[in-house]
């Protein structure tokens, strides 16, 4: 420990983290060793090599975790690279408000407590043709709020075709056990009828759910209900129906991808009684959990006691709310991933041909081509669609796409590429254009290194 601690490189590391962290961590380091002796895995423990391990991992604890990345997959809204970006007026509003003093809970007019959920509820309503809305955490918060304080202790009606498992481990059966509803299930995988919902009625059931099956699709002989009969069928029986519609788009996004998905207004006037979407996937907005729908059915979410445990704080609230902003002053597809969305063939192909050359001038004996490429839109939505786009291909004298791609992401700049039949891509949609020089300095950076 004294040998290691005397090492040049422990001071600056002190700096950063102090010195307890840097002791500790080196002990770690020399406990990891030990037990590697112990179990015969490591012949004999030399100094030096404790000494490298030690400094590596007190450097890399020295530095921030959260960086930012370059998404060069093509895939928009991708859950591990943080989903949607923000807009800029978003990222001024969350500055703005997380460092000042602000009207969180405060109504001005009246010079007193005001309430957290006023700011963006007359928003959402607008957008969304809602009578009442309010925020939560995320969707799963806000699907298991609905459901504990709609469904404790009774019954809830599900399609045996919608028993999805979201990444991430949200799952509808756990979700509903945790809420305390009691989970009946009809239909079956493929085919689900509106009389499988009405024989399963009983005294105590209390919602009918329908949940949007987010990343797969049942082809061939398969069938759901549609949504305007279960809405007959929930009011005719004073029955209570929600959706999970999980990615949850305001606008009608078909002629970007060819393909409906359902928006949350459609779903309102298909007379869904309460929807509940996530803020952060086709949205555009912040991590969030959005529920619109009945004013009184709302007002029973928003009363329970796990309202106030999932509650949001300012900095979402005041991205959320210049979100959502952007879409009622018609500017919604300068928001990042509405706009990656809709970057049309023409525009992909030539930000491709762009950076094509730029690596060619830039990175010598690398072979480049522009390719088709196959985005996604990610997040849960549009399950088995693609989006025609364009990519630069990327081949280097030695280096095999597995190695190229490890050393893209080791970049100072990380780099998350995609290797297709042994080829390194580089996919456009997803590459922002202020990001174009570290992305060509870390190409340049994995060559060399
Ligand atoms: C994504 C998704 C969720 C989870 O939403 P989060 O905002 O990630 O909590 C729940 N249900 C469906 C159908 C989804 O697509």
């Amino acid at each position: 420990m004294d040998e290691i601690l005397s090492a040049d490189w422990v001071s600056p590391a002190e700096a950063k983290i102090g010195r307890d962290a840097v002791k500790s961590t080196i002990a770690e380091v020399i406990g990891y060793a030990r037990q590697k002796i112990r179990h015969g895995e490591l012949e004999n423990l030399s100094v030096a090599s404790l000494l490298k391990e030690a400094e590596i991992l007190c450097m890399r604890r020295s530095v921030p975790q959260m960086v930012p990345l370059i998404n060069a997959t093509g895939v928009v809204v991708h859950t591990n690279l943080g989903r949607s970006l923000l807009h800029p007026e978003a990222v001024e509003a969350v500055h703005r408000i997380a460092s000042q003093y602000n009207t969180l809970e405060y109504d001005l007019h009246e010079g007193e407590r005001g309430h957290r959920h006023t700011h963006v509820e007359w928003l959402l309503c607008q957008l969304t043709g809602a009578d009442a809305a309010l925020v939560v955490n995320n969707n799963a918060g806000a699907v298991l709020l609905a459901l504990a304080a709609l469904a404790q202790g009774k019954e809830v009606l599900v399609s045996r075709g919608e028993l999805v498992e979201i990444g991430g481990s949200f799952r509808i059966p756990e979700i509903m056990s945790l809420s305390g509803a009691t989970m009946v299930e009809v239909g079956t995988t493929n085919r689900t009828h509106l009389k499988d919902y009405a024989e399963a009625l009983t005294e105590e059931t209390a919602l009918l759910l329908k949940v949007h099956p987010s990343n797969f699709k049942i082809l061939g002989f398969s069938s759901s209900v549609a949504r305007e009969e279960l809405a007959a069928l929930a009011r005719e029986k004073d029955q209570i129906f929600m959706e999970d519609l999980g990615s949850g788009t305001l606008i009608d996004l078909s002629p970007f991808c060819g393909f409906q998905e359902p928006s949350v207004s459609s779903c309102i006037s298909q007379g869904v009684d309460l929807v509940t979407f996530s803020g952060d996937k086709l949205l555009g907005g912040p991590q969030g959990g959005i529920v619109v729908g009945r004013v009184a059915l709302v007002e029973k979410l928003r009363r329970h006691p796990l309202y106030r445990a999932l509650r949001v704080d300012k900095m979402t609230l005041a991205a959320l709310e210049t979100t959502l902003r952007l879409y009622l002053s018609r500017r919604e597809m300068e928001i990042p991933t509405l706009a990656m969305i809709g970057a049309s063939q023409e525009l992909l192909r030539k930000r491709a041909e762009d950076l094509r050359q730029r690596l060619d001038s830039e990175v010598p004996y690398v072979i480049t081509k522009v390719v088709p490429t196959e985005d996604t839109i990610g997040g849960g939505s549009f399950p088995g669609t693609t989006l025609q786009g364009f990519g630069v291909s990327l081949t280097y004298p030695g280096l095999s796409p597995a190695l190229f791609q490890k050393r893209l992401r080791s970049a100072v700049f990380p780099v998350i590429s995609v290797v297709r039949e042994n080829t390194l891509i580089l996919h456009l949609r997803t590459l922002l254009p202020e990001n174009m020089d570290s992305l060509v300095q870390s190409v340049k950076e994995s060559v060399s290194s």
